[in-house]
């Protein structure tokens, strides 16, 4: 069994790259049985940020990820905070001392900058010179005895330490380690020092974190070889790009887990938007899976290089999502599908805001949980039940689309709820060519319109998305819209069907759209057409 951990630093909020750090660690110890924890590392005092470590822990809940151990659940190798654990490192840091492989530095950092400022002027090499690491113990004793400021730092082999990873396999870099600050002169520890005492004290096998720790981790394999523990196995999974291939800005909306629980992604999604960005699976096929299926098939084998966030991935694994959820009768899901499902129904937005949203292109800029909310008119005509089911109904037949574009997947879900208004109608057959004139008043489509009318009207519910309606409409349209047009037949027809019922040419398949909406509500969309 593995025991693994997340440990972020409160210094800011949860991002996109660090719930997929901290999911791969559950999912790791998950997978083999072991524990998972939750170590916060505050033992930067001045970047603390004072809500962050409540939102970090409400963010992972929400996302749907729990612990084992943590600030919040006692273990048996607590505390889980490490400002709370200042004297293990104070004892650590002793040993180090007394066996010489750590020494105490009293440089100021004005001196350090100037030694700096100088040699880089010189073009000779900056970093820490090594001023005191010839002091003798006596000295030393004495100095810090007597409240002289200084800190701690390593005395680092003096040859690079080659590393082993998951990922990079094998990594070394071209040159030594400074003499790195271990203690800092607040008393706290370093990152590094904290890091490694902590993953030792805590029984931790592995750790899996993002790449731009891969160069601190030589620093780390020397630590533990000076305390002689063996050193957890490392994996550094790639860096999150966007699809430029820049590295993902702070400006990129996708960066921060708020972003996500504002737009109502469900948080499945997300675990499975995040799981993707670094590792893959043969085992199911389009990738969707939920937390259960990541645990089953998780292996810690990861892709290398970056990776690159994709918003169109995401959108098509929120549409499975929801999809899957619509089709839950586990009570458990009762609370989501109300509020991803059904909330987002009666929650109303203007009509001029949804088809200017149906209209965007940029399919990224949209946030998909507007998709639920196209419906400005359902609500006043239906129960919450009809609601429901007719979302279910709408789920399904646009889930066969296969689109993960939004835009597209917005249209096709609008037509479905959409009762579309009279004067929209007449606009969309002008808009055809079809003229309002001869519309409202030759009497020629106003005939067609009320003999399809009748024709639905007439068939029996259980008969209802037989085959062949579709065509007899169609062609019931066809032989009268034909009459003294260029281009009579069946394809006018069915042109005119797609204005009548879906208010556009484009989208789903008229005959699973007609099946799918239900008699009634086509029956009503001929009936605000036939006025
Ligand atoms: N505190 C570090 C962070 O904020 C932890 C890095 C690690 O996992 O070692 O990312």
């Amino acid at each position: 069994p593995c025991r693994t951990r997340f440990a972020p630093s409160p210094t800011g909020y949860l991002h996109l790259g660090s719930l997929r750090t901290a999911l791969y660690n559950y999912l790791l110890a998950k997978a083999t049985g072991g524990q998972f924890i939750l170590r916060i590392e505050d033992t930067d005092q001045v970047r603390t940020v004072p809500d962050a470590e409540k939102r970090l822990v409400e963010d992972l809940h929400w996302a749907g990820l729990s612990w084992d151990e943590g600030p919040d659940k006692a273990g048996p190798y607590g505390p889980y905070r490490q400002s709370e654990r200042l004297e293990l490192y104070h004892t650590h840091a002793a040993e180090l001392i007394a066996s010489g492989k750590a020494y105490r530095c009293f440089c100021s950092k004005e001196q350090l900058l100037h030694h700096n400022t100088i040699s880089h002027e010189q073009g000779g090499r900056t970093g820490y010179p090594g001023t005191c690491r010839s002091i003798s113990p006596e000295e030393s004793e004495d100095r810090a005895a007597r409240g002289e400021s200084h800190v701690v730092r390593f005395r680092s082999p003096a040859e690079p330490t080659r590393i082993q990873d998951l990922v990079f396999n094998s990594f070394r870099k071209k040159d030594p380690e400074e003499d790195f600050v271990i203690i800092k002169s607040d008393g706290f520890p370093t990152y590094h020092f904290a890091n490694v005492v902590d993953d030792r004290k805590m029984a931790i096998t592995h750790v899996i974190r993002g790449s731009e720790w891969l160069l601190s981790t030589p620093k780390h394999v020397d630590l533990y070889n000076a305390f002689g523990w063996e050193p957890p196995r490392f994996a550094h999974v790639g860096l999150l790009v966007d699809m430029n291939q820049q590295k993902l800005s702070k400006r990129h909306p996708g960066v921060d887990v708020t972003y996500y629980k504002d737009n109502k992604i469900l948080p499945a999604a997300l675990l499975n938007f995040a799981v993707l960005l670094g590792w893959s699976t043969t085992d199911v096929k389009g990738d969707v899976m939920t937390l259960e299926d990541m645990v089953k098939y998780f292996r810690p084998r990861f892709t290398k290089g970056d990776i690159k966030v994709s918003m169109e991935k995401l959108s098509y694994l929120q549409q499975h999502h929801l999809k899957r959820l619509s089709e839950s009768s586990a009570p458990q899901d009762a609370a989501a599908q109300r509020e991803y499902l059904i909330d987002p129904l009666q929650a109303s937005i203007s009509r001029e805001e949804a088809a200017r949203l149906a209209n965007k292109t940029e399919a990224s800029s949209i946030p998909p949980a507007l998709i639920g909310q196209l419906v400005p008119d359902l609500q006043e005509t239906t129960s919450p039940d009809d609601r429901r089911a007719y979302l279910q109904r709408a789920l399904q037949l646009t889930w066969q689309l296969k689109t993960p574009n939004i835009p597209e997947y917005m249209l096709a879900t609008k037509y479905l709820f959409w009762q579309i208004p009279r004067e929209a109608l007449t606009d969309a057959y002008s808009q055809h060519g079809l003229a309002h004139a001869r519309f409202s008043s030759s009497g020629g489509t106003a005939a067609a319109l009320r003999a399809a009318l009748a024709i639905a009207r007439a068939v029996p519910e259980e008969d209802w998305g037989r085959e062949g309606l579709i065509a007899e409409l169609a062609d019931t349209l066809a032989c009268v819209v034909g009459e003294g047009e260029g281009q009579p037949g069946r394809k006018g027809g069915y042109t005119l069907m797609r204005w009548v019922l879906l208010r556009s040419e484009a989208g789903v398949s008229l005959a699973q759209f007609v099946a799918a909406l239900g008699k009634e509500e086509v029956v009503r969309r001929f009936e605000v057409a036939v006025e």
